[in-house]
């Protein structure tokens, strides 16, 4: 396939329901003294400034799955992840504005169980929240479905989890981003040779399928989150190629095309010493707030590739923030501690 322009590529997502919830296009700034400390260019593409409900990646996910779930006459979202979930936040507030009535199903995973950080804005965004056993993965999923059925029973519309549905949509919102970013990176003329994302999922599904469409040479690097009980290239690969046939597009993306580091995991929801540092690092030169689930861990595996030489110096990478700063409210006496080196 001939590689598509930008707009191309807007037009084929136009056969997707969307419904606008940020501000776009999100600022893509240089990090001067990291870059300096650092001997690259490193530019970073602000989703943490996505304008809406303390923003992130799920702002661009949710504009397709809210879009679907209107489209489809749904009349509320049946949802879930683990307490602290930026997900859930950003979905929750997505359904308050349009009106929508949404489900919360959380699991504790290895998170405190009071009311702070994204589970406070859960309540604050209207979401009816219920805290279950079951574990993020299929063990929830599953659990979703189940409660989706439930409301059907009694009459509602739900618009629920289901991978199969939800991940492809919510990674064409992936693929402009990256024609977003590409765009705006041509304009500081700067041709970036990789971009580093905290992804395992939709994210890197939708970077993969618009480096596919739009051409982009350079990689795309996921630096994983979690360890998946599946593989993650295959996984995202097959996302991928389904969210390109979603908006028409003849494009298979193959396992061999994805990169995933996972050296960067540890427990999935708490912090790591590696990302620990990434995080005070940017904080020291940029004043840019990572979060510790997520972006810190994504930062610690740029920090390692610019270390070890793996990107060459003086050459120039993207890094996209996915926001997710909510959580140091929850995580306050570990932020405090690595940050101050104070126990508390
Ligand atoms: C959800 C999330 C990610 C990862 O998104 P994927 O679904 O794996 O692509 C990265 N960063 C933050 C802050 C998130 O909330």
């Amino acid at each position: 396939m001939t590689h598509l322009s930008n707009q191309q590529l807007a037009s084929a997502t136009e056969r997707l329901a969307r419904k606008m919830l940020g501000h776009w296009p999100t600022p893509l700034t240089e990090l001067p003294r990291l870059s300096e400390e650092l001997g690259i260019r490193v530019l970073m593409k602000r989703d943490d400034c996505s304008g809406f409900y303390f923003g992130g990646n799920k702002t661009r996910h949710n504009e397709f799955l809210i879009g679907d779930a209107i489209s489809s006459g749904c009349d509320c979202v049946v949802w879930g992840a683990e307490i602290q979930s930026n997900n859930c936040r950003q979905t929750a507030a997505a359904c308050s504005r349009f009106g929508l009535d949404c489900y919360l199903y959380l699991s504790p995973g290895h998170h405190r169980l009071d009311v702070n950080g994204n589970l406070l804005l859960h309540y604050l965004a209207g979401a009816r929240v219920e805290i279950v056993d079951a574990r993020i993965g299929p063990e929830l999923d599953e659990l979703l479905v189940e409660k989706g059925r439930a409301l059907q029973a009694a009459g509602r519309r739900p618009y629920f989890w289901d991978r199969s549905r939800v991940i492809p949509r919510a990674a064409v919102s992936y693929a402009l981003c990256l024609a977003e970013t590409l765009e705006q990176c041509e304009a500081k003329t700067a041709r970036p040779s990789a971009v580093y994302v905290s992804s395992a999922g939709s994210t890197g599904a939708g970077l993969a399928l618009g480096k596919a469409a739009l051409g982009f040479e350079g990689s795309i690097r996921n630096v994983c989150p979690m360890a998946w009980p599946w593989d993650v290239r295959e996984d995202l690969a097959r996302s991928a190629t389904i969210a390109a046939r979603a908006i028409g597009l003849p494009i298979e993306v193959r396992p061999g095309d994805i990169e995933a580091d996972e050296s960067q995991v540890g427990v999935y929801g708490r912090p790591t010493a590696a990302g620990q540092e990434a995080m005070k690092l940017l904080m020291r030169t940029e004043a840019i707030l990572l979060d510790p689930v997520y972006s810190a861990k994504a930062m610690a595996g740029l920090l390692a590739d610019a270390r070890n030489g793996k990107i060459p110096s003086g050459s120039t990478v993207v890094f996209v923030h996915t926001g997710g700063t909510p959580v140091v409210f929850s995580l306050a006496p570990e932020m405090l501690a690595s940050f101050t080196g104070s126990g508390t």
